[in-house]
């Protein structure tokens, strides 16, 4: 073997709740050679593999009896330019907010909304990580991946990706395809996405009337750090649950009760309520059961004071979903990945 293949090892580190649980086996992959080499030894071995990158949506809840793989391979490069539109192309272990600040100092615009969401560009596509009104599915033209099962490279384009709200075909299929590398389509012409929360009027507020990008990703980073825990200070996976979306009677029920409803019509007829809103009503905000929380400033992050276990976390989620649906009528579904 020429990757090194540690065994028993914390995984505190390489998520963001800051869990201490423990692999089995910890290995990271700098090239698609070591992802090849890595595969191999574990089917060798018998174990099984679970493929990480910056930990940041994970919920871990006991020890991972397999081989953790950490995808640790970098590099940037644009594929094409013709002036107006670029294909750049980022490796899997890419930080996603070190590529986003990338894009926009070779001046492209597309990625500013998605400043600062932590994790890798490889886990980008599992999700189809979205914030402030931009997906990577509206910048997305392809990825390549390893197909697990047969060992072979597959290309994806959009469409094969089925991306949707906080889901995608590889979220839908968990362990099936290893993301080696990812490629957005970026523009020289600025179309900024600024009606969206309060990033317009943070601009004006410090002057801006007429954006770059780079100014709409330093607006959107400073309102994050306000509003968001930082991981490095307090654990935390961001956004606990997604935003449910309901039938159109179901959120005109709920407002009859609560008139502040907070709401937003979809295209197809249904309504998506904000998960945080709903939970803060509820009285969760701030909550706090030994070292598991709801964060005192955003109802929708679960938090770690220091010791909590993935166990703790996921009972306090479950609490609730149970009360939320009790309350409201309404089924919270976890974002984060469970192992
Ligand atoms: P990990 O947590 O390591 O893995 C997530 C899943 O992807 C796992 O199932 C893993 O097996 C799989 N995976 C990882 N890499 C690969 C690969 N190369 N190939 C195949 N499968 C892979 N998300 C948003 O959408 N919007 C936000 O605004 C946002 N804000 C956040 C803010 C904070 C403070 C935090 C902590 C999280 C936030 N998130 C947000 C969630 C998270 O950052 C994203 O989902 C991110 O894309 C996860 O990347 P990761 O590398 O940490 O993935
Ligand atoms: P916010 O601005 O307080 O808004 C609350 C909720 O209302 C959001 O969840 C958002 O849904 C929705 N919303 C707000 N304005 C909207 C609009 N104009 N049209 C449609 N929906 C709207 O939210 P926040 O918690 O501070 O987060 C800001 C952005 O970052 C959001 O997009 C959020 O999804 C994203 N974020 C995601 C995570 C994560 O882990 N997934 C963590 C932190 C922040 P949407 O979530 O659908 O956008």
């Amino acid at each position: 073997m020429s990757v090194q293949v540690r065994s028993d090892v914390s995984l505190k580190p390489y998520n963001t709740f800051g869990i201490d649980v423990r692999a089995a086996h910890f290995a990271e992959a700098h090239t698609d050679a070591d992802v090849r080499e890595l595969l191999a030894y574990a089917a060798a071995q018998q174990w099984p593999v679970l493929v990480i990158g910056g930990g940041s949506n994970l919920l871990l809840t006991a020890n991972v009896e397999a081989l953790v793989l950490r995808m640790a391979s970098t590099g940037v490069r644009m594929l094409s330019d013709d002036g107006q539109r670029v294909i750049v192309e980022a490796e899997a272990g890419e930080p996603w907010h070190a590529f986003v600040q990338w894009t926009l100092a070779q001046g492209l615009a597309g990625l500013e909304n998605l400043s600062l969401i932590p994790g890798t560009v490889g886990a980008a596509p599992m999700q189809n990580i979205g914030a402030y009104g931009v997906e990577i599915k509206d910048v997305f033209v392809g990825l390549t991946a390893l197909d697990r099962q047969t060992g072979e490279l597959r290309e994806f384009t959009l469409e094969d990706c089925a991306f949707a709200y906080r889901d995608s075909l590889f979220k839908r299929n968990p362990g099936r395809w290893l993301i080696l590398r990812v490629r957005f389509a970026l523009s020289r012409a600025m179309h900024l996405h600024l009606d969206y929360g309060p990033v317009r009027q943070r601009l004006s507020e410090q002057g801006i009337e007429q954006p770059t990008a780079q100014n709409v990703s330093d607006a959107i980073c400073s309102i994050r750090r306000e509003k968001l825990p930082d991981p490095a200070e307090l654990g935390n996976a961001g956004s606990f649950f997604k935003n449910p979306v309901v039938p159109a009677a179901l959120a005109e029920h709920i407002r009859q009760a609560h008139p502040g409803l907070v709401a937003y019509p979809q295209a197809d007829g249904q309504v998506k309520l904000a998960a945080g809103w709903l939970i803060e009503l509820a009285g969760w905000k701030g909550y706090r059961d030994g070292d598991a929380g709801v964060h005192r400033l955003q109802a929708l992050v679960l938090v770690n004071y220091g010791q909590a276990s993935g166990m703790q976390l996921h009972r306090l989620a479950q609490k609730i979903q149970v009360d939320i649906l009790e309350r409201f009528g309404v089924e919270l579904e976890m974002e984060p990945n469970l192992y």
